[in-house]
């Protein structure tokens, strides 16, 4: 049931966050919240891994947290959503040092501003994958449902 409701509240504000890491290729911090979340790792075992530090391994899970409104949803968000996140292709390139284009429209800006133009720029196409993901949720829930399964 959790799953349910979860699905109905929260899911869009993680997803959206989710999406835009996976357009601009950020697939350091897809997987750092996939160890946090589904397997549990330490945020200093994480931080090692992806070249990150604690405190931005801490601030990546503390904002999906807040946007799924507990971590109890938010372990349910990610894990549920990771199969399809994954699946994502970015829509930025690295071109030199720091700086990537846009493939979309072609333009071309420094790395760590490429969040905020896809946010402003492509927010049409940010929707259309937060919406494909739920479709694809919403059909995993019936089908566990049809099969009387647990759904969360
Ligand atoms: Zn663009």
């Amino acid at each position: 049931m959790l799953w349910g409701i979860v699905l109905k509240s929260s899911i869009e504000a993680v997803l959206e966050y989710l999406v835009v890491k996976a357009l601009v290729g950020r697939t350091d911090v897809l997987n750092a919240l996939q160890e946090y979340f589904i397997m549990n790792r330490s945020p200093s075992v994480i931080a090692t891994r992806y070249g990150l530090s604690k405190h931005q391994v801490r601030g990546y899970v503390q904002r999906v947290v807040e946007k799924a409104g507990s971590i109890v949803k938010a372990r349910v968000i990610v894990r549920k959503s990771t199969p399809y996140i994954s699946r994502i292709r970015p829509i930025v390139r690295h071109t030199s040092y720091g700086m990537v284009r846009c493939l979309v429209c072609g333009d071309e800006m420094p790395a760590i501003v490429s969040e905020d133009h896809v946010r402003k720029h492509h927010q049409g196409l940010v929707e259309e994958y937060v919406a494909t993901v739920i479709q694809l949720l919403k059909r995993e829930v019936l089908k566990s449902r049809a099969k009387g399964g647990i759904d969360a």
